[in-house]
């Protein structure tokens, strides 16, 4: 049987009085792609927010290869929305990188030239090596999204939550992030990415979870992303119209 990596029961969250997500429950498997798909404000942020202890959970439990998010924390990867991060901090790309070793280092300690190589080799993998020293800011959302998922990957963790880091960047690097993301899975990893374009979801992912603020449907692409499901998850809600003021 397979591992269980994460394990989500009867999860809710809200903002205020606004109910983002209600009776979430879900197995994920190990070394499962999984592309979270759903309309503007289902809630597909917000879950991967609540489930990484970053936005409060109303009801609910969640587990990590059976254990609690704290114990299991030094496995879980996150790459947050790029539109979400605050640029203007004076930071060059390596810089970007190392702090995803920060784990391995300690905050108060300085990394080490080992940890330093550790993030220049993620920086190559990513084709980014002649932007080290550029301010994170002068780089191109293309480029930033680069410079995460390299952040993401000195982490070395085995389960990864990536939110929408294909959106807004160029053919060369989404061919370059679906590289990355195919080669975490064959090495065993569990990676679970929200993904905007229901036209590649077939090409890029083998599970698919279908949110609109409820799971309509989880499973494997060739059984859940069937026209109904989509219809289910898009269909009579004209939310994604208005909703977002
Ligand atoms: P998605 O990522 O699927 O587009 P979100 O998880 O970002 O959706 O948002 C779900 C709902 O929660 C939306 O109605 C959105 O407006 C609301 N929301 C998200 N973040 C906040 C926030 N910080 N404060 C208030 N409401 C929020
Ligand atoms: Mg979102």
């Amino acid at each position: 049987m397979t591992e269980v990596v994460l394990k989500v029961e009867d999860l809710a969250a809200s903002y205020r009085k606004n109910t983002a997500l209600y009776d979430v429950n879900l197995e994920v498997e190990a070394g499962s792609l999984t592309g979270i798909v759903g309309p503007n404000g289902a809630g597909k942020s917000t879950l991967l927010k609540t489930v990484l202890n970053l936005h409060p959970a109303l009801t609910g439990k969640v587990e990590y290869f059976g254990k609690s998010f704290k114990k299991a924390k030094k496995r879980i990867g996150y790459v947050p929305q790029r539109g979400s991060v605050d640029w203007d901090f004076p930071t060059d790309a390596l810089d970007v990188v190392t702090m995803g070793l920060y784990g391995q280092i300690g905050w108060l300690k300085r990394p080490s030239k080992s940890h330093r190589e550790k993030a220049a080799e993620a920086l190559e993998k990513m084709g980014m090596t002649a932007y080290a020293k550029r301010q994170i800011s002068e780089l191109s959302g293309g480029q930033q999204q680069r410079v995460f998922l390299a952040r993401a990957l000195v982490q070395d963790a085995d389960l990864y939550f990536m939110d929408e880091p294909l959106a807004g960047v160029d053919a060369a690097t989404e061919r370059a992030i679906m590289n990355i993301l195919k080669e975490l899975k064959s090495s065993g990893k569990t990676v679970m990415v929200v993904h905007h374009d229901l036209q590649t979801v077939e090409d890029y992912f083998d599970h698919v979870l279908l949110l609109d603020r409820k799971v309509i449907s989880h499973g494997l692409t060739e059984e859940v992303f069937t026209k109904q499901n989509i219809g289910k998850t898009y269909g009579g809600n004209m939310r994604w119209m208005g909703d977002e003021s």
